[in-house]
């Protein structure tokens, strides 16, 4: 085996041949989909699209290249992210900057982007409460032009990461970066939306998510405390102080979470106008108004 490794790293390898060993070296560690993700990865090395791949099939791959190549390739079998070793997710048909300093964006989030879309009119102030890489936030300046927008997170690094991405999309002077605890800062009565993605997953649960998400992705994006329903609670009652009396609550929750939430939302005199179901059939969503 040793010896036979020896010969394989001397001799030339066709990008062919080396995407079949990726595959094979992906599938052996319960990669899902691993001839995708080779695929991807192979592309992102050599900075082409993958359809591009098999106008190189058979190029040869230096050994320089094959090392680092091979680099990527065990940061995967480890269970990293793909979006952390391509540095970027799509949102919303946009390519983010992503960190392990932030949540990878999930296709579910659309569905708060389109929310506040329908219901909310250009003009009106947003915040995009844990603004994470900034999708919420670039996504409603890019369509809201004439809308300001805060987005507030707890970490700096985060912010770091939104900003660049509001710059990327020059949506930067539209956007206010706050490093601050959910509203704090905010005077009552003042905002017209609240767009949130909250960290909703128990904190039991935490150790249960795939190894992708739990060895990698920041707890305190997902953590929600005790039944998950810490940081959503508070953001309620931040909603019930902080926003004008017509104004929006759009925030994304977690299975199960629903008829809870809208107990707390209706203590806070506020009504819920919309639940909107995910992919799966799972409340995602809900629309509240003051
Ligand atoms: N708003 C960001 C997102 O939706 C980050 C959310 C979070 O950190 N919980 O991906």
């Amino acid at each position: 085996m040793f010896m036979s490794d020896q010969k394989e790293k001397a001799a030339p390898i066709s990008i062919k041949a080396f995407l079949k060993k990726t595959i094979h070296q992906l599938k052996m560690a319960g990669i899902e989909h691993p001839r995708l993700e080779a695929e991807v990865l192979l592309a992102h090395f050599f900075n082409i699209d993958r359809l591009q791949l098999y106008t190189l099939w058979e190029k040869e791959l230096g050994e320089s290249e094959i090392k680092k190549f091979q680099a990527l390739v065990s940061r995967r079998i480890g269970h990293e992210p793909l979006a952390y070793i391509l540095g970027k997710r799509e949102f919303w048909s946009l390519d983010f900057l992503v960190t392990p300093q932030v949540l990878i964006p999930r296709p579910e989030t659309e569905f708060v982007v389109e929310a506040v879309l329908a219901h909310v009119s250009d003009g009106a102030l947003i915040i995009d409460v844990g603004t994470g890489c900034g999708i919420i936030a670039v996504c409603l300046a890019r369509e809201r032009p004439k809308s300001r927008i805060y987005a507030v997170d707890l970490c700096e690094g985060a912010l770091q990461i939104a900003r660049f991405n509001a710059i990327r999309y020059k949506v930067n002077n539209q956007i206010t970066f706050l490093r601050a605890d959910l509203l704090s800062c905010f005077s009552p009565h003042s905002v017209d939306c609240l767009a949130a993605n909250p960290p909703y997953i128990p904190t039991r649960e935490i150790f249960t998510l795939a190894p992708e998400i739990y060895n990698f992705e920041p707890h305190s994006a997902l953590d929600g405390g005790e039944n998950g329903l810490e940081c959503i609670k508070n953001l309620i009652g931040e909603a019930g102080r902080t926003l004008k009396p017509g104004g929006w609550l759009i925030m994304e929750v977690g299975y199960g979470q629903k008829d809870l939430l809208v107990e707390e939302i209706q203590k806070q005199k506020m009504y819920v106008r919309k639940l909107i179901s995910d992919y799966s059939g799972i409340d995602r969503v809900i629309v509240s108004q003051k």
